[in-house]
């Protein structure tokens, strides 16, 4: 069993113990920056768990906003971070961003943060604005969901899935999508072309529905609380390109961002983000593109050292799998016990 798959099993048992909150002084360093993805309710979200994990209903979003409110932290902005680290400060911080750059954070997320006057960040895909790269999972699951059995050409290999009840269904999804998991196959784009023939409509519209347009983004840069970040050109594990091919996607859109909205666009999020994503060759390369700061998805929270290491900051990632525990619970184990277990007992996390 791999260690993430443990901490997941046994999460419902720690989470309880309350054994979070012994490691709170030696883990949770002096602020946090959460990552989300979605931020929507319930009757909206997509039924196949894999994929609905990382979407938030609204009420459980505003209760993680609740808990920092309470507990007196402050919210700065991601550009403030490296004045904050450098000049310390007597109260915790947290910091909200959000990938992918969806529709939905500025519909249900903005209106709670912009209540307490609390900024976020929203990392955005050139591609996915542009309308040229495909949610392939969101049109995997819809295809799924409306089948029984589907013939699916994958690899060239005519394969049968089952998709009678709901548990082959998510079985079936599960082994479709680590199938496509490697956006840089060869075979990928045909067999995305594959599942999209099971839909009759433009595969680019679900891009559309769900992706801030340019319009969005244009009104958005003016916007006091919310700063835009780059989230990469296509979205691809950047650890795997070329170093030509990475620095493109780390710089082409930096500059297509700013030239889009007239303003400096300071942060970088790795795609993926883990440790088989992006490392010092992609930290650097952000660093040379000229951003202030880029995160990762380890699961670590920010201590002071962090400003000498700000092209490798940790977040701390709220998935819904945490939603039954409700904000107190899941925060308490999430910024507390977790990062000691995710990452072996290392404390200050940047590679
Ligand atoms: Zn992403």
């Amino acid at each position: 069993m791999s260690l993430k798959s443990l901490i997941i099993k046994s999460s419902p048992y720690l989470v309880h113990t309350g054994i979070h909150n012994l490691t709170g002084l030696f883990y949770r360093g002096i602020g946090h920056i959460l990552n989300f993805h979605r931020i929507i309710p319930k009757q909206a979200r997509q039924r196949i768990h894999q994929n609905s994990m990382y979407e938030l209903t609204p009420d459980y979003f505003s209760d993680i906003v609740d808990y920092f409110v309470k507990k007196k932290y402050i919210f700065p902005k991601l550009t403030e971070l490296q004045d904050l680290l450098r000049t310390g400060s007597k109260q915790k911080f947290v910091i909200f961003t959000f990938d992918d750059g969806y529709r939905d954070n500025l519909e249900f997320a903005y209106p709670i943060l912009k209540k307490f006057n609390i900024p976020m960040t929203i990392y955005c895909v050139v591609n996915f604005i542009e309308r040229k790269s495909l949610l392939w999972w969101n049109i995997l699951e819809d295809v799924i969901l409306k089948h029984k059995t589907l013939k699916l050409k994958l690899n060239n290999i005519d394969n049968t899935f089952n998709c009678n009840n709901f548990s082959e269904k998510a079985d079936t999804f599960r082994r479709i999508h680590n199938f496509l998991n490697d956006e840089q196959s060869p075979d990928f784009e045909e067999n995305i072309g594959n599942i999209c023939k099971f839909i009759n409509k433009n595969p680019y519209e679900y891009t559309s529905e769900l992706i801030l347009s340019k319009e969005d983004l244009i009104e958005v840069f003016n916007e006091e609380l919310i700063e835009i970040g780059s989230h990469s050109v296509s979205h691809k594990n950047l650890s795997k390109l070329s170093e030509i091919d990475a620095r493109y996607e780390i710089t082409e859109s930096k500059t297509y961002l700013e030239q889009l909205c007239n303003k400096p666009i300071n942060h970088f999020a790795y795609p993926y983000g883990s440790r088989r994503h992006a490392g010092s060759r992609e930290f650097e390369y952000a660093n040379q593109a000229g951003y202030q700061t880029a995160v990762t998805t380890r699961q670590a929270n920010i201590f002071n050292e962090h400003s000498k290491h700000l092209f490798a900051l940790p977040r701390i990632e709220i998935t819904s799998h945490w939603e039954r525990f409700g904000a107190k619970k899941t925060l308490d184990y999430l910024i507390g016990l977790n990062p000691m277990i995710y990452n072996k007992f290392q404390k200050f996390v940047t590679k």
